[in-house]
C-alpha cells in the first residue's frame, strides 16, 4: 500500500480545486479502504460547491463513488446481500453512514435520518481518515455503511450513479406509490428524472409524462420511458395543466414527482393530480425553498404530499438490481457523458453546473 494518496480539495465555496496529498493509514475495525474507479458529480455537489448548502471546508466532494477493495478492516466479511467480500472486488456503498443503532434506525425504520448521520463528500478533509469523498484516489468506507458487490456485467458508467441517483429514485417512486396502470408526471428530466421515468415504467406505469425546459433532455426522456415530453417554458401554467390533465384521463395524474429542484413548479404539479393523487418531493434539497399554494386544494382533492431525503439501505439493493435487469431496455450507459481527471475537477464542475454534460465523471 502506498503511504499517501491524492485528493481534490476546495478551501471554500467557489474557490479553485487543488490536488493535495494526504497520508493513508491501516484500516480499523469495520472500515474498508477502496481505490476509487469513478466518481460522478451529483447536483448536490454543485450546490455545495456554489455555497447554496452548508458543507465543511476545506473539503473533498463526491458521494456517487465506486471502487476496488484495497484493504478490508476487521469484521468486514460480507456485503449487505451476504456475498463474501475480498481484496480486488469492485463495490458500491451507501452515500451515508450512521453512528450506530438508534431510535430512528431500529424503531422507525428510517436509518437514513439517524441523528449524526453523515455523508461521503460532506466532511472536512482534515477529519480522520482524510479520504471520505469521491474526488480522490482513495476512500475509506466507514463503519455503519452498507456495501454491495458490483456484478461484472455493469460498466463503471452504469454502476457509479447507483448509490445516489438511482437509489434516490427507487425511494421517491416507492413513496409515490406508483403501481400498475398509473399515470405519472415527472417534473425535471435531469439524471434523477430520467431514472424516475424508467423506474416508473418498470413499476408498471401506463403513461409517463416528462417535463423539462431543455430540448435534449426531453429527447433523452423519451429514450428513458416517457411517452410524452413537454416544455413548461413554452406555455403558461393554465395551458400546461390542461395538456397534462387531458393526457391523464379521466381525471389527472395518479402521481406527480418533483425532481427539478425549483419550488415554483409545485403549484402546477398539484393541479396535475387527480382526486386522491400523490405528490412527492425529491429535488428541492436546498434550504429556503419557499413556495405559495392554495392548501385548500390539498384538502379538497384528498392529496397526499410526501418528501424524500436520502434512502433506506434496501433501496440500494433495489437500485442495483433495477439497473442490472434493465440495462438493455434503457440507455443508462449514455448518462455519464463527460470524463475528467483529478486535475480537471474545476472544469468538470463548471461543465456540470452549466448543464453542458448530464453526469460528469471524475476518473482518478
Ligand atoms: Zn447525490
Amino acid at each position: 500500500m502506498s503511504r499517501t494518496g491524492k485528493a481534490v480539495v476546495y478551501d471554500a465555496p467557489n474557490q479553485p480545486f487543488v490536488v493535495r496529498e494526504y497520508p493513508l493509514r491501516p484500516t480499523r475495525k469495520g472500515e474498508v479502504l477502496v481505490r476509487i474507479s469513478m466518481s460522478t458529480i451529483c447536483r448536490s455537489d454543485i450546490h455545495s460547491y456554489q455555497g447554496h448548502r452548508p458543507n465543511p471546508c476545506p473539503g473533498v466532494l463526491g458521494h456517487e463513488i465506486i471502487g476496488i477493495i484495497e484493504e478490508l478492516g476487521d469484521g468486514v466479511e460480507r456485503d449487505m446481500r451476504g456475498d463474501t467480500l475480498a481484496v480486488g472486488d469492485r463495490i458500491t456503498w451507501s452515500e451515508y453512514f450512521i453512528p450506530g443503532a438508534n431510535y430512528y434506525s431500529d424503531v422507525l425504520d428510517i436509518p437514513q435520518k439517524s441523528p449524526g448521520v453523515d455523508k461521503y463528500g460532506h466532511m472536512a478533509v482534515d477529519t480522520d481518515p482524510h479520504f471520505h469523498g469521491g474526488f480522490a484516489e482513495y476512500c475509506y468506507i466507514l463503519p455503519q455503511s452498507w456495501i454491495l458487490k458490483l456484478p461484472d456485467v455493469l460498466s463503471d458508467e452504469e454502476a457509479t450513479p447507483v448509490n445516489c441517483g438511482v437509489a434516490t429514485m427507487i425511494a421517491v417512486t416507492e413513496a409515490a406509490a406508483i403501481g400498475m396502470g398509473d399515470t405519472v408526471v415527472v417534473q425535471g428530466l435531469g439524471l434523477l428524472g430520467l431514472y424516475g421515468c424508467a423506474i416508473a415504467r418498470a413499476r408498471g406505469a401506463r403513461l409517463v409524462i416528462g417535463l423539462d425546459t431543455v430540448a435534449s433532455r426531453r429527447e433523452l426522456g423519451r429514450r428513458f420511458g416517457a411517452d410524452i415530453t413537454l416544455d413548461p417554458s413554452a406555455m403558461d401554467e393554465v395551458e400546461l395543466v390542461k395538456r397534462v390533465r387531458e393526457a391523464c384521463r379521466p381525471d389527472g395524474a395518479d402521481a406527480v414527482i418533483e425532481v427539478c429542484g425549483y419550488p415554483e413548479v409545485i403549484p402546477a404539479g398539484l393541479q396535475f393530480l387527480r382526486i386522491g393523487g400523490c405528490y412527492t418531493l425529491g429535488g428541492v434539497v436546498n434550504p429556503n425553498s419557499i413556495v405559495r399554494f392554495d392548501a385548500n386544494v390539498l384538502l379538497r382533492k384528498l392529496i397526499t404530499l410526501r418528501g424524500v431525503h436520502n434512502y433506506h439501505p434496501r433501496h440500494l439493493i433495489q437500485a442495483l438490481d433495477f439497473v442490472v435487469a434493465n440495462r438493455e431496455r434503457f440507455p443508462f450507459r449514455d448518462l455519464v457523458d463527460g470524463k475528467y481527471g483529478l486535475n480537471e475537477v474545476g472544469q468538470a464542475m463548471h461543465d456540470a453546473a452549466e448543464r453542458k454534460v448530464l453526469r460528469a465523471a471524475i476518473v482518478p
